[in-house]
C-alpha cells in the first residue's frame, strides 16, 4: 500500500500507467474488492479516493481530546454473516458491543426500538398490562410488527397505541430525519425500525455484533497492505481517468459518473456537531433519540461504542439537512416511492457499459447497505470477478 496519505504519483503522469482495476472509492465496498483481487488473485489495483483517509463513511480517528470518533457519524458493527464476520476478522481483533438506543418520549427515555418496557415505562401499570397483553395475543412473543401494519390492526386497544406510537416516535423523527411523512416514505424504512414485541432492548438482534479493537481505520490499513495495491488519496476519479485499466469498479455516486445524464438522484444529508463533556458517563446508552422537540435527531456517546477509558467524554449531535452537491455529503438514498424510477435509466446505462466499469456500494448502486451488506456484496462481486 503506497501513497497513504496524498495523492499518488505526483510528477508521473497517470498516463503512462496500467492496472487490472481502477477501484474508486476505499470505502467498505471498495477496499474489500481490492484487497481481494490484489491478494487473492494477484491482480495489479489502484485504489482511488478523494477524500484525504481511507474506509469511506466508517472513517474514524482521535479527537483533540485522544477519544476514538466517526467522522461521518456513529457506526456499530452487526451481522449475521458467518462469511463477513470470519473474512473481517483477518484484520481486526473485536470488543463486544450490543447497541443500545433509547428514545425521548414524553420527558422520559425509554428503549427503541419501542417494546414491552417502552410501553411499562410510559403507561400506568394496568394500562401497560393490558396493551402487553393485546400485543402478545394478536402477534406472539419475540415478533417484530412494522408501525404501519400494527396501524392497520382493528382492536381499538391496539390501534389506540399504535396511533400514539406512530406520533410520539415515528411521524416527528420521519420528519426531521427525511423531511417527509413516515407514510411517505419507502415501508421498508419504517420497517427497519419494528415495534418488538418483546423485552430485548438492544437495536439489533443480529448474532454478530462487535466493534473493531483498534478502530475501522486501523482495519483497513490492514486490508489494504499489500504491495499489489497503489492508493491514491485525495484523488478524485477525474483525475485518473487517462489511467489505462482492465476494469474500472465505481463506488462513487452512479449519476456522477454518467454526469448526471438523467438527472441527480436526491439524498439525505446530515451535519454531525462533535462536543467534549467533562464527565465521565453523559448518558446510559451508546445514542439517544430525539424525535420530538429538539433540532437534533440523536445524540451518540462514542466511549460506548469503543469502550474506551477516560475522564471526559466525547459526543456526536446529528442534524439531518437537505443535500447540496458539492456542499454536504450524500448520506442516505431518499427512500421515496419513485427512488426505483428514478435510477433505473441509470441502471440501464450501467448495463450498456459493464465490459467498461461495475458499479458497487451505497452510492454505486444507490441503496442503503449496512458496513456488512456492504462487505458481502463486494465478497460476492469478487467471486463472479475471480472466475471471469
Ligand atoms: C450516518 C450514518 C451512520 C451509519 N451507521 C452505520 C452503522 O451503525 N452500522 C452499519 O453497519 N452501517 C452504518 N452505516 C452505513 C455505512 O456507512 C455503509 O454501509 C458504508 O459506508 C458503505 O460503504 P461503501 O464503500 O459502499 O461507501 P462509502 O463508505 O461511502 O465509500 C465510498 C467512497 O467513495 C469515495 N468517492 C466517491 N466518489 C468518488 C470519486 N469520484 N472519486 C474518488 N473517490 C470517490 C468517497 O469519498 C467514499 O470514501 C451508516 C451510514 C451513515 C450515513
Amino acid at each position: 500500500m503506497r501513497g497513504l496519505l496524498v495523492g499518488c504519483l505526483l510528477g508521473l503522469g497517470y498516463a503512462s500507467m496500467s492496472v487490472d482495476y481502477l477501484i474508486v472509492g476505499a470505502g467498505f465496498t471498495g477496499a474489500t474488492l481490492a484487497e481481494r483481487l490484489a491478494r487473492e488473485a494477484g491482480r495489479k489495483v489502484m485504489l482511488v479516493d478523494r477524500r484525504p483517509h481511507i474506509a469511506g463513511n466508517a472513517y474514524d480517528e482521535g479527537d483533540d481530546h485522544g477519544l476514538l470518533v466517526h467522522r461521518y457519524g456513529p457506526h456499530s458493527f452487526h451481522t449475521n454473516s458467518d462469511n463477513v464476520r470470519d473474512y473481517l476478522s483477518r484484520f481486526t481483533t473485536w470488543r463486544p458491543y450490543e447497541h443500545k438506543v433509547l428514545g425521548k418520549i414524553d420527558g422520559m427515555l425509554v428503549p427503541i426500538p419501542f417494546n414491552l418496557n417502552s410501553i411499562e415505562a410510559l403507561f400506568p401499570a394496568a394500562k401497560a398490562k393490558l396493551l402487553t397483553d393485546e400485543l402478545v395475543a394478536h402477534y406472539g412473543m419475540g415478533v417484530k410488527v412494522p408501525i404501519l401494519k400494527l396501524r392497520q390492526n382493528q382492536s381499538p386497544v391496539l390501534h389506540e397505541l399504535a396511533e400514539y406510537i406512530y406520533e410520539k416516535v415515528f411521524l416527528h423523527y420521519s420528519e426531521k430525519q427525511w423531511n417527509m411523512n413516515p407514510e411517505a416514505l419507502d415501508p421498508a424504512v419504517t420497517g427497519r425500525v419494528p415495534v418488538h414485541i418483546s423485552r430485548d432492548d438492544r437495536y439489533f438482534q443480529d448474532s454478530f455484533q462487535c466493534m473493531p479493537c483498534d478502530g475501522f481505520t486501523a482495519l483497513f490499513k490492514k486490508m489494504l497492505d499489500h504491495p499489489n495495491i497503489e492508493l491514491c488519496l485525495n484523488t478524485d476519479f477525474a483525475d485518473v481517468r487517462s489511467v489505462k485499466a482492465g476494469r474500472i469498479i465505481f463506488t462513487g455516486p452512479i449519476d456522477e459518473y454518467f454526469d448526471y445524464a438523467h438527472g441527480v438522484l436526491p439524498y439525505r444529508s446530515l451535519r454531525f456537531d462533535f462536543q467534549n463533556k467533562p464527565v465521565e458517563v453523559f448518558q446510559p446508552t451508546g445514542t439517544v433519540n430525539y424525535p420530538n422537540d429538539e433540532a437534533y435527531l440523536r445524540v451518540t456517546e462514542m466511549k460506548h461504542l469503543t469502550g474506551q477509558k477516560a475522564a471526559d467524554t466525547t459526543l456526536i449531535y446529528d442534524y439531518p439537512q437537505d443535500h447540496i452537491w458539492g456542499q454536504t455529503e450524500p448520506y442516505y438514498p431518499i427512500p421515496g416511492p419513485d427512488s426505483r424510477a428514478r435510477i433505473a435509466p441509470y441502471v440501464e446505462l450501467e448495463q450498456r457499459h459493464k465490459d467498461k466499469v461495475l458499479f458497487a456500494g451505497r452510492l454505486g448502486k444507490y441503496q442503503y447497505y449496512n458496513m456488512d451488506q456492504a462487505c458481502a456484496s463486494a465478497l460476492a462481486l469478487y467471486k463472479i470477478l475471480a472466475k471471469a
